[in-house]
């Protein structure tokens, strides 16, 4: 007999052992018996034992037996964010392989892959890109990890299709990883041009489970050519990966926030390592890890300096100071000129509105009274096309109160500056205008971005209005002024990467502005015109802003100079979750090397009506940190045993 130990899917750290006639392969799909239910279970290893245990058999073995590269990422995934090894797995696996049911899944007709033929937009390759391509590509089958960076239209896209070209040509697959926010229409369809005969598979969140298991499966069994996928788009298998791609690697949606909470790009270093392949990190704004990395050596280093359109520069960056020019209403006069002028030439503009942590609230004008959401303690977002009040936290939908809830005044307004507000605001001031507003509320489909891109080019919008969403990615050739309001929220936070996420967005969104042959104008309203970012931003000096981030972080000792960790605790009652920070906080620590901070309540303390407290633990030696923290855990299993709250470890955290 053989006892078989197998992760399933709770948050115990830690394999159970059932009983079978064979040995199966590390791996194998199985359905066992767990408390008082039937589930799926993943072989994790095995050992030969011909005592009697009373062990329960394994009930069925399905044929699905997890790639070995996946699976060893999945290892290091759950030890190096401490995350429980069973619910790792159900985490990196498409939700078909989780449920006690035979997949059925047959492949279509296998497509004859001929990578050279049919190709119609193929663009030649400037000096500097053909210069990459051809350095990178000496690296096939071999751990080459390099940072790309490379100015906004510098022309990285076309590298990595040139280099994934390479990599097919090898007869090898390639993984691409964006931010969920750019994987628009456009990008897909360069791709689709570029490939027209190649199969390409999509891997996000938004897909479908049964497209999101047909890329896993096509792509294990090497059907699949191009993966391109959002950060879950790491855990897919490959029979023969030959490239990794992040673009943006700087962008935060590459770190999950809840339950297992990696960082993809982090992982991608890790994959290519096992994969024994290429892995290009490319952005315009690279993060601070990155250079870092780089700078100590880890990383090749390779630049893309002008942009590859050579009639397109990049664009002038104007700054107003809002405390000269009022913007009562948001706009500064200088804007309202600039985007007249604009209109006159018969020119694309984009308002570009920052709402990280800003949005139109409803409050008392009487009293000051915010109306704040009733399982969250975030202020409501009002939304004027539905006439009511949004929590963007947990999206509970409320009517506005007739009175306030502290005075009873009936004295309520909308304030704030929202992508509605500037509508109405251009609209009233640019009659002849003809302005289009697009936020999450009003694009989400993809053929809503089609429609929008039609109406571009045909002309039919003089100024569009909108948030993140049209930050990156896209491509609007008649775009010649950007102006960005509210961008000073920014700088006014708890966070020490905040202007580092400033600088990235503002560069981001500069860089839609004269992509083709018509020079670009950006104008920030700002109200501290004198803040160095404005300076660096101005210059376009990225080095000098990263440089001096790095100085203040390593006065700081501040990440990457120290590593964090942030033990978080959740539960109905504030005082137990403190109490149980506090227990964590008192256990004992030997070690100058081991900070641990006091336990605070989480700055939104409440959330979908939980209270949630936070404690952060730092270190300057990475190894000693683990070790930390799996006394924490040993501690909180087996000493504290908190009761009614529950507990994470975030390691690297971006939340603080
Ligand atoms: P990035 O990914 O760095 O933003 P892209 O690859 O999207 O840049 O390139 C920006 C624009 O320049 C695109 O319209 C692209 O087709 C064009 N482009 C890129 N490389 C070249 C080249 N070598 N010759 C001509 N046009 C190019
Ligand atoms: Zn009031
Ligand atoms: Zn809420």
């Amino acid at each position: 007999m053989y006892i078989l130990n197998v992760a399933i899917d709770v948050p115990l750290y830690k394999l159970f052992s059932y009983n079978h006639v064979s040995k199966l392969a590390i791996g194998t799909r199985v359905k066992v018996h767990f408390a008082t239910k039937e589930v799926v279970g993943f072989v994790l290893g095995y050992e030969q034992d011909n005592a009697l245990h009373n062990l329960k058999p394994i009930l069925e073995v399905y044929p699905e037996i997890l790639d070995s590269e996946v699976l060893q990422l999945i290892r290091f995934c759950s030890q190096y964010y401490h995350y429980p090894i069973g619910q790792t797995v159900m985490q990196a696996v498409p939700k078909y392989y989780r449920q006690t049911e035979i997949i059925n899944y047959k492949f279509k007709q296998p497509r004859n892959v001929i990578v050279g033929e049919n190709i119609v937009n193929v663009v030649i390759l400037n000096k500097e890109q053909q210069y990459i391509v051809n350095n990178i590509s000496q690296h096939f089958n071999e751990f080459y990890p390099s940072l790309l960076y490379g100015i906004t239209g510098s022309g990285k896209t076309e590298v990595y299709m040139e280099l994934i070209y390479n990599c097919l040509l090898n007869d090898q697959q390639a993984l691409v990883m964006v931010p969920e926010i750019n994987l628009t229409p456009q990008l897909l369809e360069r791709f689709i041009n570029r490939f027209p005969t190649v199969n390409i598979k999509i891997m996000t969140s938004q897909v479908t489970n049964r497209e999101r298991l047909k890329a896993y499966v096509e792509a294990e069994a090497g059907e699949a050519n191009i993966i391109i996928g959002t950060r879950l788009s790491i855990f897919t298998p490959f029979k023969n990966l030959g490239l990794i791609i992040v673009d943006e690697e700087h962008d935060l949606s590459f770190k999950q926030n809840d339950n297992l909470r990696y960082h993809a790009r982090d992982l991608a270093v890790f994959r290519a390592r096992i994969a024994n392949c290429p892995l290009v990190l490319g952005s315009a704004t690279p993060s601070i890890e990155t250079l870092y990395n780089y700078q100590q050596g880890k990383y090749h280093y390779y630049k893309l300096s002008n942009r590859a359109n050579t009639n397109a520069v990049l664009p002038t960056i104007k700054i107003v100071d809002t405390n000269i020019y009022s913007d009562k209403a948001g706009l500064t006069s200088v804007a309202l000129e600039m985007l007249n002028e604009c209109l006159k030439n018969n020119e694309l503009s984009l308002v570009f509105i920052n709402r990280r942590g800003y949005a139109p609230i409803v409050c008392c004008n009487d009293c000051g009274y915010v109306v704040t959401c009733a399982n969250c303690s975030v202020n409501m977002v009002y939304h004027s096309v539905t006439r009511d009040l949004k929590c963007h936290h947990c999206g509970v939908s409320n009517d506005i109160p007739k009175y306030c809830p502290q005075c009873n005044s009936t004295n309520l307004s909308a304030v704030g500056l929202g992508t509605q507000k500037i509508e109405e605001l251009l609209k009233k001031q640019l009659p002849h205008a003809r302005v289009y507003r697009i936020d999450q509320d009003t694009l989400v489909s993809k053929k809503s971005w089609i429609e929008l891109y039609k109406k571009i080019n045909n002309h039919e919008i003089d100024i569009l209005i909108g948030t993140q969403i049209l930050a990156k990615g896209h491509d609007f050739a008649n775009l010649t002024l950007v102006i960005c309001l509210a961008i000073d929220n920014g700088l006014y936070s708890h966070d020490f990467r905040s202007s580092e996420y400033l600088y990235a967005q503002l560069t981001q969104v500069s860089g839609r502005a004269g992509r083709s042959d018509k020079k670009g104008t950006v104008l920030l309203q700002t109200s501290n015109p004198n803040h160095p970012i404005y300076h660096y931003l101005f210059n376009n000096d990225f080095n000098g802003f990263v440089n001096e981030i790095l100085a203040k972080r390593y006065v700081l000792q501040l990440p990457p100079y120290t590593y964090y960790a942030m033990l978080r605790v959740s539960g109905k009652s504030m005082n137990k979750v403190m109490d149980c920070l506090y227990q964590v906080a008192a256990i004992h620590v030997n070690d100058k090397d081991i900070v641990v901070y006091p336990p605070l309540p989480a700055i939104i303390q409440r959330l979908k009506n939980k209270e949630r407290g936070q404690l952060l633990i730092t270190s300057i030696n990475r190894d000693k940190l683990h070790r930390y923290i799996d006394l924490i855990q040993f501690q909180l299993q087996h000493k504290i045993k908190p009761k009614q709250v529950s507990w994470l470890i975030d390691v690297d955290p971006f939340e603080l």
